[in-house]
């Protein structure tokens, strides 16, 4: 990993920290390894800044973003990368569980056709969830996230029974 994009990384990571912070408290179950050194890491910062790091007036919001590890950039929004993530991720699920069913309709001779681009077409089409609103998802863009995410939607016991890791070998 570059230089450059750990910070980006650490912002996705705090987030996700958050998010299993409140479930894991309201639940009353005990917090993940990296949720509790993420949130040591972000305590032991802030107090810095009442201490040895004081920040100077204007500086404050920065500073505390800095040491929750949210800071944003000109193009990167911790809160929105997330979900843009996730979004992508459930189209590529989308297009693994219609290729799936395209697959068995044409073994059982029922017309479908488990083509790529018609799978990828099929999704384009029924695609509907409230981050798109009346927005459809075009074909291209189906496809750009599902060669992005396949791996992470594939469920894992395909790949140790598939004869090599192309995914029309994970697949079949
Ligand atoms: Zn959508």
């Amino acid at each position: 990993m570059t230089r450059a994009r750990r910070p980006v990384e650490a912002a996705r990571t705090a987030v996700h920290a958050w998010d299993a912070i409140a479930t894991c408290l309201s639940g009353n179950i005990a917090l993940p390894a990296w949720a509790r050194d993420y949130l040591l890491g972000v305590a032991r910062e802030i107090t810095r800044l009442s201490r040895d790091r004081i920040p100077a007036k204007g500086a404050i919001d920065r500073a505390v973003a800095a040491a929750a590890k949210l800071q944003g950039g000109p193009k990167f929004n911790p809160f929105t990368a997330g979900t843009q993530d996730a979004h992508e991720t459930l189209i590529a699920f989308e297009v693994y569980t219609r290729h799936t069913a395209n697959w068995w309709n044409q073994r059982k001779g029922l017309g479908a056709t488990h083509d790529w681009s018609t799978v990828f077409r099929d999704v384009a089409e029924a695609h509907h969830c409230d981050n798109c609103g009346e927005k459809q998802v075009s074909q291209a863009t189906v496809k750009r996230y599902w060669y992005k995410h396949q791996l992470e939607v594939i469920p894992p016991h395909l790949f140790e029974r598939a004869k090599s890791h192309k995914v029309d070998d994970i697949l079949r």
